[in-house]
């Protein structure tokens, strides 16, 4: 009798234990505000190389917060990917992410691109800089963002709406920088030399450059890059602003470990990967961006634009400031 209960206490945990460590190791969940034709390459090598699936869902970045917020600790996510340090900003502030200790993370990806209390992390960097016409402008009159407001730019400048989340990101940078006052003279003065009203998106923006409604505009680098792709004779080209004071303002696509998982070691070594040299590119490269990891080189249509300074003032601030950044907008009457 004694030998039969401790042969069923064997198999008891064997049935317990044994299932738990195949699950462990064959799934993460993923929820993702980054296109699925950017991820579903990365995930699949992920796969490839350790067996581990990756099974996803995307939407946008507001939705899928909610989501969280909603599933608490019930949530069947592992990871959270999303764009624009604003957006990792409310996921950690949401209590949405876990604060992980990994060495490897915090030598891959710079302390400025990653959240200081290590909820998130930056996995590729694009750069809101300054694109001008070729054919009516001349570089060396383009030295900063505050200058776009300066009279030679009357009625030249072109703008994507104060309601993306990209512009928000901006102009809190510029209030962590300068302060309110100064931030809302600057943003003022932008306002004022508009040839337009603001445009949906950035990819408008710079073809209304092209159409001759302004000669100047600030977007993200990758949308530059595929309008280059489409017309490589493109008649705009890229200004890296800054340069001698705060740099070229930077933004990133990132990620961090959802706090209800259940599988958080391997959430984090996922992430890892991600920044990894071998994985940076393939997260970058898809979408004409930057890598973080400062090992790796960009994409060669993306090392062509230049080299530049990029701004080192912590991302957190995109977020912590973005409350601010649209209420100074919208005293400015920037729409
Ligand atoms: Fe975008």
């Amino acid at each position: 009798m004694k030998s039969f209960i401790s042969l069923l206490t064997l198999l008891l945990l064997c049935v317990t234990s044994a299932p738990s460590l195949a699950t462990e190791k064959t799934e993460l969940v993923v929820y993702s505000a980054r296109n699925e034709q950017l991820i579903k390459p990365i995930f699949e090598a992920y796969t490839k190389e350790t067996g581990i699936k990756i099974r996803y869902i995307t939407d946008k970045a507001g939705p899928l917060l909610q989501r969280l917020k909603a599933e608490g600790a019930h949530t069947k996510a592992d990871l959270l990917i999303t764009v624009d340090a604003g957006n990792l900003w409310h996921a950690a502030n949401e209590g949405l992410l876990e604060p992980l200790n990994s060495e490897v993370l915090t030598t891959n990806v710079p302390s400025a691109l990653r959240d200081p209390e290590n909820r998130w992390f930056g996995l590729s960097k694009r750069c809101r800089t300054i694109v001008y016409s070729t054919e009516r402008v001349d570089p060396s009159s383009l030295s900063t963002y505050e200058a776009l407001g300066e009279a030679q730019w009357h009625d030249r400048l072109l703008l994507r709406t104060s309601k993306k989340v990209y512009n928000q990101s901006l102009v809190a940078m510029l209030i962590a920088e300068h302060g309110e006052p100064a931030a809302e003279t600057i943003v003022r003065s932008w306002v004022d030399n508009l040839a337009a009203a603001p445009f949906s998106n950035d990819t408008k923006t710079m073809e209304a450059i092209l159409a001759g409604q302004g000669d100047v505009a600030v977007i993200n680098t990758y949308y530059f890059g595929r309008l280059q792709q489409k017309n490589p004779e493109l008649k705009l080209a890229l200004f890296w602003p800054n340069q001698q004071g705060s740099g070229v303002h930077i933004n990133v696509s990132g990620a961090g470990v959802v706090k209800g998982s259940n599988n958080k070691q391997e959430a984090t070594r996922f992430l890892e990967w991600l920044s990894s040299p071998k994985a940076q590119n393939l997260f970058a490269d898809a979408n004409l961006e930057y890598p973080v990891n400062p090992k790796v080189q960009p994409h060669a249509q993306v090392a062509a634009w230049g080299t530049f300074k990029g701004s080192d003032i912590n991302l957190g601030k995109a977020g912590e400031l973005q409350s601010s950044a649209i209420m100074l907008m919208d005293r400015a009457g920037y729409r």
